[in-house]
C-alpha cells in the first residue's frame, strides 16, 4: 500500500483504566454501525478485545420504523442511538470515517474522511480481526432521472421525504394552485413492491386518511392518490402467497392503486414514465403525473464491497454480496482474519454438499455403499423436509420439491440413484436464494460472531495474536452459523399485512403492530429508544402527527 499514516495508538486509549487495559489486546475492527455491527457489539465481552468501529454515520438506525418517521408518526431521534454510547460498554473506540479499501496481507483498513479544511485525509487502521458489516445501497437499476426520486435508506432520506410531503400538501392548498396541479402534487408514487415500498404506501395512506381531513380540509380525499408500481405480477412477491394476496386486497379496498407487471423507464420532475405488460404480452408505455416518487426497488453492493470482491478474484463469484463460508469468514482471505455479516454478505449455500453428507450417513446406517444407494420417494420426503427446514426463506422456490422427484427419476424406476440425485440437488442449489437482506439476519449473524469471538479470546489466553489468527482454531472452537427464519411477519409488520388468518389478527391497526414490533426488537433496542418510541406513540395518539417541516 501507499505510505499513509497508520493509526496505531488512539487518543482515547489512555482515557481510563479499562481502556488502558485493553490497549494491548487483539485489535478487533468493525466496519459499519448498523444492525450487524451493533448486534455484535452488544454481545461482545467487554475486556477481550481492543475494539474500534469505523463508520461514516455515528448512530445506529432502527430501520424497521423508518417508514413511519417519513410521515411524522415517529420522531427521527427516537429511531437512532449514538454508536459511542453503545461502544462504551466494551470500552471501544469510534472513528467517524469511511472504509475505502482493505489491504488483507498487511491487515490494514484504508479509511477516508474530510478534515476541517474540507480536504480529504486518508490513513490506515490496523486490525487483528476485521468484521465487514457495511450494509447495502439502493439499486438504481439504470433508470433515468432518479435525482427526481426520493430514497429511503437513512434518517436524512426520511427527513427529505417528510419535508417534501408536507410541502406538497401546503402548496396544494394555495388559492393560486390550479386543479390539475393540485392533483399532481397530491399524487404519491412508490416504485417497488417490496416490504419498504408497501410499508411506505400504507403509512402514506394512513396519514392522508387520519390527519389530512383534520388539518387540510380543503384537500378532498378524492384528489389525493397513492400508486404503487411493481415489476412483478404481485407485490411482496418473495413472501408467502397469502401475505401478498392479503396486502393486495387491502390496498384495493383502501384505494391504493397497485400497478403490476410495470417497469419504470424514467422519473421526470412532474411525472413518472413506465411500461406495463398487457395480458397478451405486448408492452404499453404509460405516464402518471407525480408530485412525489419514492424509489425502493431492492438493494445492491456498496462500492467498498465491489472493490473487495474484485480484489479477491474468483473465490468471490456472487455479484450481489461478499461470499463467506458457513463460519462467516470472508472467502479468499487468510482464515480467521476477516468476517462479513449482514446485507453486504451471503453464506455459501452448499446445500448439495450438505445433503450428500446426510445421505452418506443414511447409507452408512443401513450398511450400504452410498454410490449404489437407491432413494425411495419416502426418503426423498425426508430430505425435502430437511432442505425446507434449513432454507425456510426459500420455500417459495422449493414448493415443488415433491414434483422434482418424478422429474429427475429419468428411468421412472420410482427411485433415484446417486447420479440422478446429485443432479437434482445441483438444481436446488442454484435455485436457492441467498439469505434475506433483513435486520433479522444481520442481528443473528452479529450475535453469532460475538459469541464466537468471546470464545476464541478465552481459548487463546496465553497464546500470541498470531495464534488467534489461526483459522482452524476458529472453526474447531465454534459451530457453523445457522439462520433461523422467524417468519415474514417479523419483517412486514404493517397493518396492510398484519391481520392474517390463523389467529394473527390484531385490532388497533398500526399501533398494535408497532407495540408488537418493539417487543420483538426489544433485545436490540435500548431502554432510551423504547421510552422515546412510547412517548411518540402516546403523543401521536393524543395530538395527531406533527405536520411541520
Ligand atoms: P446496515 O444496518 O445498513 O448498516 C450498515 C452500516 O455501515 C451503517 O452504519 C453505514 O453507515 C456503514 N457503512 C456504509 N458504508 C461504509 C463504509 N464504506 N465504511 C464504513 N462503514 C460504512 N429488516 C427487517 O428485518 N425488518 C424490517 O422491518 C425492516 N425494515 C426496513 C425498512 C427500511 C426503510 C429499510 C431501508 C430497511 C429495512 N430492513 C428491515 C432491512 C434492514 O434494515 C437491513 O437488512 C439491515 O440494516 C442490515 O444490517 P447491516 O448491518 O448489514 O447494514
Ligand atoms: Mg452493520
Ligand atoms: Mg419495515
Ligand atoms: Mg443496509
Ligand atoms: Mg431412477
Amino acid at each position: 500500500p501507499d505510505n499513509l499514516p497508520i493509526a496505531e495508538v488512539f487518543i482515547d486509549d489512555d482515557d481510563c483504566e479499562a481502556k488502558k487495559q485493553n490497549k494491548d489486546k487483539p485489535k478487533l475492527v468493525v466496519l459499519g454501525g448498523g444492525w450487524g455491527g451493533i448486534a455484535l457489539l452488544k454481545s461482545l465481552n467487554p475486556d477481550d478485545y481492543h475494539v474500534t468501529v469505523i463508520s461514516p454515520t455515528n448512530y445506529f438506525l432502527f430501520t424497521p420504523m423508518l417508514p413511519s418517521a417519513t410521515v411524522g408518526t415517529l420522531e427521527f431521534r427516537s429511531l437512532v442511538e449514538p454508536i459511542r454510547r453503545i461502544l462504551s460498554r466494551v470500552n471501544g473506540h469510534f472513528i467517524r470515517a469511511k472504509a475505502e479499501d482493505v489491504h488483507f496481507s498487511d491487515k490494514l483498513v484504508e479509511v477516508s474522511q474530510v478534515d476541517s479544511e474540507g480536504k480529504e485525509v486518508r490513513f490506515y487502521v490496523p486490525y487483528d480481526k476485521l468484521v465487514i458489516a457495511v450494509g447495502s445501497v439502493t439499486n438504481p437499476h439504470g433508470v433515468k432521472g432518479l435525482d427526481n426520486a426520493f430514497f429511503l435508506k437513512d434518517i436524512n432520506d426520511a427527513r427529505k421525504i417528510r419535508n417534501q410531503v408536507i410541502r406538497n400538501l401546503e402548496v396544494a392548498c394555495l388559492p393560486t394552485t390550479s386543479d390539475d396541479e393540485r392533483k399532481r402534487l397530491l399524487s404519491f408514487v412508490v416504485s417497488g413492491g417490496g416490504p419498504t415500498g408497501v410499508e411506505f404506501a400504507a403509512e402514506m395512506y394512513d396519514l392522508l386518511n387520519e390527519d389530512l381531513t383534520r388539518h387540510f380540509p380543503r384537500l378532498l380525499r378524492n384528489e389525493i392518490s397513492v400508486h404503487l408500481i411493481q415489476s412483478r405480477s404481485h407485490i411482496l412477491n418473495t413472501y408467502d402467497e397469502t401475505v401478498s394476496k392479503y396486502a393486495e386486497d387491502r390496498f384495493a379496498r383502501d384505494q391504493v392503486e397497485v400497478l403490476t407487471n410495470s417497469r419504470v423507464k424514467e422519473v421526470c420532475p412532474d411525472k413518472i414514465v413506465f411500461t406495463q405488460k398487457q395480458p397478451d404480452g405486448t408492452l404499453v408505455t404509460k405516464e402518471l403525473p407525480a408530485g412525489f416518487v419514492l424509489w425502493s426497488t431492492g438493494v445492491s453492493q456498496t462500492a467498498l464491497c465491489q472493490k473487495l470482491a474484485k480484489k479477491l478474484g474468483d473465490v468471490q463469484s456472487n455479484r450481489h454480496a461478499l461470499e463467506t463460508d458457513t463460519h462467516l469468514r470472508l472467502n479468499g482471505t487468510p482464515l480467521g482474519d476477516v468476517y462479513a455479516i449482514g446485507d453486504c454478505s451471503t453464506v455459501q449455500n452448499n446445500v448439495a454438499d450438505h445433503i450428500i453428507t446426510f445421505l452418506r450417513t443414511l447409507a452408512w446406517k443401513h450398511g450400504k455403499d452410498p454410490e449404489i444407494l437407491q432413494l425411495h420417494f419416502n426418503d426423498w420426503r425426508q430430505v425435502a423436509h430437511d432442505v425446507k427446514k434449513r432454507f425456510p426463506q426459500s420455500v417459495n422456490h422449493l414448493k415443488r420439491l415433491d414434483k422434482l422427484f418424478a422429474e429427475f427419476d429419468k428411468d421412472q424406476s420410482g427411485t433415484l440413484d446417486f447420479g440422478e440425485l446429485r443432479e437434482l440437488l445441483n438444481q436446488i442449489d442454484s435455485k436457492l436464494t441467498s439469505l434475506p437482506a433483513t435486520a433479522q439476519r444481520a442481528h443473528q449473524q452479529g450475535c453469532y460472531l460475538a459469541q464466537k469471538l468471546n470464545k476464541l479470546a478465552h481459548l487463546s489466553e496465553g497464546l500470541s495474536a498470531n495464534d488467534i489468527r489461526d483459522g482452524d482454531l476458529d472453526a474447531a472452537a465454534y459451530k457453523a452459523f445457522e439462520y433461523h427464519h422467524l417468519g415474514s411477519l417479523a419483517y412486514i409488520g404493517n397493518s396492510a399485512v398484519f391481520d392474517l388468518g390463523e389467529g394473527w389478527s390484531v385490532a388497533g391497526g398500526l399501533w398494535a403492530v408497532y407495540a408488537w414490533r418493539s417487543v420483538y426488537f426489544a433485545q436490540s433496542v435500548s431502554f432510551r429508544t423504547r421510552c422515546l418510541l412510547a412517548m411518540d406513540w402516546a403523543k401521536r395518539g393524543l395530538f395527531g402527527r406533527d405536520l411541520m417541516s
